[in-house]
């Protein structure tokens, strides 16, 4: 500690439920909250040598492998990436796949430091862990030889929304002949991953489309208009939680991140941002969805 204060040995990311978590809209961890995690831990594990894994408690949604610690230990993580909500480990001779679930964070920690009762696994670096506290136990933790692209959860996964393969054409082609809400197609892994709930409606708020709108009736226009809003509503999102980020304290808990001004997401009976008019919550496939009545029309 003489002279240089280890800056590392803080929660880098957490994610926190939003207020309205109770209710049917349940938000889970999204793709900025993703990507936030991904860019948090980068710059500190990634290029080093993992020395030991710890695995506490293997009961996530689908159990961690006994062996799975050999796979990894001795060798170096040579990448972090993300592929829709999964964070990528990428190490030589595979890759490990860790997906957040409903309530998971990866922290980076002293490795000396106690775990609690939520700390199911532990990846060591030297003093050092990167620490995945899942208190619902929704995550996964799972380990692909070779190429991650060809894991189940991966293989049939449909385009990345902030990445040159989502675009105005794209949707188009994707869209047509379809009569589901435009929505339910945003939030279709197979045809666009990383858009939950909370970002669907945002995204179709900006675009000025209504949630429930046919996706097969939306033209040329429509299609551009909505691959903007929802590259601008994640970017926005990514930024928010970068910025919070910086300003980390550590600690645990505090201060959440992602409390974000949204246009419409849980806030039904609030005047729109825009028109004043109260916004309106509907259920659609079991899902919360908020929009404006006046901004949002059907065509
Ligand atoms: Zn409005």
């Amino acid at each position: 500690m003489v002279g240089r204060s280890p800056p590392l040995l803080q929660p880098v990311a957490r994610l926190r439920p939003h207020a309205a978590s109770l209710s049917d809209s349940a938000p889970m961890p999204e793709l900025p909250e993703v990507e936030t995690t991904c860019r948090g831990i980068r710059p500190h594990v990634q290029g080093r040598r993992l020395t030991r894994m710890v695995v506490r408690n293997p009961r996530l949604r689908v159990p961690v492998a006994a062996e799975l610690p050999t796979h990894v230990e001795g060798g170096t993580l040579e990448a972090v990436d993300r592929r829709a909500k999964y964070l990528l480990l990428r190490f030589a001779a595979g890759t490990v796949i860790v997906h957040l679930g409903m309530s998971g964070s990866l922290r980076l920690v002293a490795a000396a430091e106690p775990a609690g009762a939520h700390d199911h696994v532990d990846f060591v670096f030297a003093e050092q862990a990167l620490r995945l506290r899942d208190p619902r136990r929704f995550g996964m933790v799972v380990w692909q030889p070779a190429s991650a692209a060809v894991h189940p959860l991966l293989a049939s996964l449909g385009p990345e929304p902030l990445g040159d393969d989502f675009d105005a054409a794209y949707l188009l082609r994707v869209t047509r002949g379809l009569r589901a809400p435009i929505k339910h197609v945003l939030m279709d892994s197979r045809k666009l991953v990383g858009v939950g709930n909370i970002y669907a409606s945002e995204s179709l708020f900006r675009a000025r489309i209504h949630p429930l709108e046919p996706a097969g009736l939306l033209g040329p226009r429509r299609c551009a208009r909505l691959v903007d809003c929802v590259r601008e509503t994640l970017a926005a999102a990514i930024e928010a939680g970068g910025s919070t980020l910086r300003d980390f304290v550590g600690g645990d808990g505090q201060p959440g991140y992602f409390q974000q001004q949204y246009f419409v997401y849980s806030r039904d009976d609030e005047p729109c941002r825009i028109c004043a008019t109260p916004v309106r919550r509907i259920v659609s496939a079991q899902r919360a969805t908020f929009y404006c009545p006046r901004c949002q029309r059907r065509s």
